[in-house]
């Protein structure tokens, strides 16, 4: 299981966390800030996982959100070259650049906003590695389905969801990537869950368990009834794009 840093965290604190209570070997940094910067939190994530545990065991996944341009991402990415990164989730936003990107650096590449429903079979020209969100896809099936279709190793991660959103996106990882580290520690993030045991890493793992909404926690957290109109609605217009042919994924900031 990958922990999660996001950009504007303490790196040095977060990545002490996620090794000392959830026992986390592989973390996935945000990056796309100043290069320095950048430079700075990587080699700081590598130190902290280096003096935890042995250098086969441990992994770093930087995720740029297409924040870089090609020149940046070059730039940067050699720079990182020594270190102990495993690939670089969407350093591009277009298609383009991430193709002449590959050409240029040795680091896998990974993609999650760049794959489109109507061009799944160009994504292994510009990707080595897709990420898929179950909940956002519709489901396992709607999951394995894309990942057949793209035909790359796949790293199933979630969106910031409760740890009911997270048990079938645990069976995806199980079915799809069982030797890989999943993106699917974001329950750790949340102050609190529908659930009385979270889907929370232990170990740097989680159980593999299909999980029901505790009744009491979900009555405690029943929303206001002009917000159950409100979601409904949101609903509604989801479901209408999500019929639509050409829709892109949706990319729930992860
Ligand atoms: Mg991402």
């Amino acid at each position: 299981m990958n922990a999660i840093i996001g950009d504007v965290e303490d790196c040095i604190q977060a990545t002490q966390r996620a090794i000392d209570v959830y026992g986390c070997r592989t973390i996935k940094l945000k990056v796309g800030l100043d290069s320095e910067t950048d430079l700075q939190r990587v080699h700081s994530v590598a130190e902290l996982l280096g003096a935890s545990f042995p250098s086969e065991q441990i992994g770093i996944r930087i995720d740029a959100n297409g924040r870089w341009s090609l020149e940046q991402a070059t730039e940067v990415l050699h720079e990182m070259a020594e270190l102990p990164i495993e690939y670089v989730e969407q350093p591009c936003r277009s298609e383009s650049e991430l193709l002449s990107l590959r050409r240029r650096i040795q680091i896998p590449i990974a993609v999650d906003e760049s794959i489109r429903i109507d061009r799944l079979d160009s994504v292994k020209e510009f990707a080595d590695l897709a990420i898929l969100k179950v909940s956002p896809l519709g489901g396992i099936a709607e999951t394995t389905r894309m990942a057949e279709r793209i035909g790359l190793p796949v790293r199933i991660s979630s969106a910031l969801e409760t740890s009911v959103g997270l048990s079938p996106s645990l069976l995806a990882a199980h079915e799809l990537a069982p030797d890989a580290a999943a993106g699917l520690g974001t329950g750790a993030l949340l102050r609190t869950d529908l659930v009385r045991e979270p889907v929370v890493p232990l170990n740097g793992r989680i159980q593999v368990k299909r999980v029901e909404p505790d009744p009491s926690i979900l009555a405690s957290h029943a929303p206001r009834a002009d917000l159950v109109s409100y979601w409904r609605a949101r609903m509604e217009v989801a479901f209408e794009s999500i019929a639509q042919p050409t829709r892109e994924l949706v990319d729930m900031e992860g």
